[in-house]
C-alpha cells in the first residue's frame, strides 16, 4: 500500500474543500472496497478525506418518499422500519450482498462506487483497460464466465457488483451530489457509464463531486417488490444474475412495472424495453416470458457465458410470476 494522508471531513462544505486542496485524494465511507484496493495498488491515492461521520440520516419526505444520507451503513438502510415495508426489494437486496460485518461497514455511497470484481482487474500481471487505459481486455478471451452479456463494448465486459444498485435502479432512485459547481440530482439509471472507449471512467461524478444522500420516490406498489440474486453458492458471492422487481397488477392486467437486472453489465441494467412491453398487458407468465426474451434480445454472449442469457429470462419470468401472486 503506497502512503497516504488521513484527514476527517465534519461538513460536506468541508470535505469539498479539503478535495480541492488534496486532488489526488479520494473520500472514504466504510472503506470496504477502497482499502482493498489501496491494499492492492490499484488505488493509490494521496489523501483520504473520511466522510463517515457526515449525514446518514434516514427520513421520510414530506412529499412520501424517503430520503437516505450517503453515509448511512447498509445494515441501517436494510433494517430500517420504511425501507422493509414500502421497498422491500432493497433491504432483500442489501441483505444478499456480502457478509454482516461489511454490511456494518459499507456506506451508500460507498456501495454505489464499489469497482467491479473482475479477476484481471486486480491482477497487475493482465492486460485491463479499466486499470491502465488502452492496456487491453484480458476477459474476452479468457476466464469470462462471469462477465457482462448487455452494453458491453470491445474494451471491458465487467459487470457492476453491486445488489444494493439494482433494487435502486428498479425503483426509481436519485443520486444527490454536491460539487465546485453547486448541487444536482442524477437518475441512478443516468449515474453509472457502459464501458465504451473508456471503462475507467465509471460514473458521471464531476472530480471532487461527493455524493450527500440518495432519495427513493413515494412508490405504493413498491410494496410489492422483491430482489432475487443467483449465485453459484448460498453466501459471501456475486451475483451470475439478478432481478429487482415491483408489479402492480389490476384485473389481471399489468398496470405498473418496474424491473432491473444485476449481473449482466457494467452498470445495474434497468429494462426498460421489458417494462414498456408489460404495461397494459395480462400478468400471464407466457407474456413475463416474452417480456424477458425481448430484452435480452440486445445481448451480446461470449464462449462461456451465454448461459446468463436463459438465466435471466428465466429468473426474470419467476420472480414476476411470484410477484403477480401478490399483486393480484
Ligand atoms: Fe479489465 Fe474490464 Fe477486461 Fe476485466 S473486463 S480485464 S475490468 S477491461
Amino acid at each position: 500500500m503506497n502512503p497516504f494522508t488521513f484527514v476527517r471531513a465534519v461538513s460536506v462544505e468541508n470535505a469539498l474543500l479539503l478535495h480541492k486542496d488534496h486532488a489526488a485524494g479520494k473520500y472514504l465511507g466504510g472503506g470496504t472496497n477502497l482499502v482493498d484496493l489501496m491494499r492492492e495498488t490499484i488505488e493509490h491515492p494521496d489523501t483520504l478525506i473520511d466522510v463517515s461521520q457526515l449525514s446518514g440520516a434516514i427520513e421520510e419526505q414530506a412529499n412520501g418518499g424517503l430520503f437516505i444520507g450517503a453515509a448511512a451503513r447498509n445494515t441501517a438502510v436494510s433494517e430500517h422500519r420504511l425501507v422493509r415495508t414500502r421497498y422491500p426489494a432493497l433491504a432483500r437486496a442489501i441483505l444478499a450482498g456480502a457478509s454482516p460485518q461489511i454490511r456494518n461497514m459499507a456506506s451508500v455511497a460507498g456501495n454505489l462506487l464499489q469497482r467491479t470484481r473482475c479477476t484481471y482487474f486486480y491482477d497487475d500481471a493482465s492486460h485491463c483497460n479499466k486499470r491502465i487505459p488502452g492496456q487491453g481486455c484480458d476477459a474476452i478471451d479468457g476466464f469470462h464466465h462471469n462477465h457482462a452479456i448487455l452494453g458491453t463494448s470491445p474494451a471491458c465486459i465487467a459487470t457492476h457488483p453491486s445488489d444494493m444498485c439494482v433494487a435502486l435502479a428498479a425503483l426509481d432512485a436519485t443520486v444527490h451530489l454536491r460539487g465546485g459547481k453547486g448541487e444536482r440530482t442524477v437518475p441512478i439509471t443516468e449515474f453509472h457509464r457502459l464501458p465504451g472507449d473508456h471503462p475507467d471512467i465509471e460514473t458521471v461524478l464531476e472530480p471532487g463531486e461527493l455524493i450527500t444522500a440518495i432519495s427513493l420516490p413515494r412508490m405504493p406498489f413498491a410494496t410489492h417488490s422483491t430482489y432475487r440474486k443467483v449465485r453459484e453458492r448460498s453466501s459471501y458471492a456475486f451475483a451470475l444474475v439478478s432481478v429487482a422487481a415491483a408489479l402492480d397488477v389490476q384485473n389481471g392486467l399489468v398496470n405498473d412495472i418496474r424491473l432491473a437486472l444485476g449481473g449482466v453489465a457494467h452498470k445495474p441494467w434497468r429494462a426498460f424495453k421489458a417494462e414498456a412491453m408489460l404495461k397494459g398487458k395480462p400478468a400471464t407468465e407466457a407474456n413475463f416470458r416474452a417480456a424477458a426474451e425481448a430484452e435480452l434480445a440486445a445481448a451480446t454472449p461470449l464462449r462461456d457465458n451465454a448461459y446468463k442469457v436463459e438465466l435471466a429470462c428465466r429468473t426474470i419470468t419467476t420472480v414476476l410470476n411470484e410477484l403477480r401472486g401478490e399483486s393480484a
